[in-house]
């Protein structure tokens, strides 16, 4: 015998199943003769198995990495500080960082000059207003970021 975690398509209620084997399972759902116990429905599916196959790709999952942590703030907004500069730290990943040329190689990639890129770098406020005016999407970072020549 082997059981089966089944889910109802219209309630999502789950129960278990014990059948033959699995072709057992099959030939039987087929027929519409495995009935959810508690509406009825014979609309029943196997349940997707835990553990959860990971959504996109196989990537192992990112170590940890030190956040900044603001001091005097309150536990909960210290904990949405530190997600944010880990999901910050994550986009940043796929970024080039281009330092003090930012301004410029943002608007190479606005003006379609070069390939398109995700890239990070430094600018100033007039600058970024500038690159915001001519409708160049930037976006501050929450977190400040060390330059990769100054990581050491
Ligand atoms: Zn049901």
């Amino acid at each position: 015998m082997i059981v089966f975690d089944l889910i109802c398509q219209p309630a999502g209620h789950c129960f278990e199943g014990w059948f033959a084997s699995s072709e057992a399972f099959a030939e039987q759902q087929q027929r519409g003769l495995v009935d959810c116990p508690h509406c009825g429905t014979t609309a029943v599916a196997k349940a997707p198995m835990a553990p959860a196959v990971p959504k996109k790709g196989n990537q192992l999952p990112a170590p940890p990495q030190p956040a900044p942590v603001a001091a005097g703030l309150p536990a909960e907004a210290q904990a949405v500080m530190e997600k944010l500069a880990k999901l910050q730290a994550e986009a940043l990943k796929q970024s080039r960082w281009v330092g003090d040329d930012f301004a410029e190689q943002s608007r190479a990639i606005h003006y379609g000059e070069r390939d398109a890129e995700p890239i990070h770098g430094k600018a100033t406020v007039q600058e970024a207003k500038e690159l915001l005016d001519e409708g160049v999407a930037v976006m501050p970072l929450p977190f400040p970021v060390v330059p990769p020549d100054q990581a050491n």
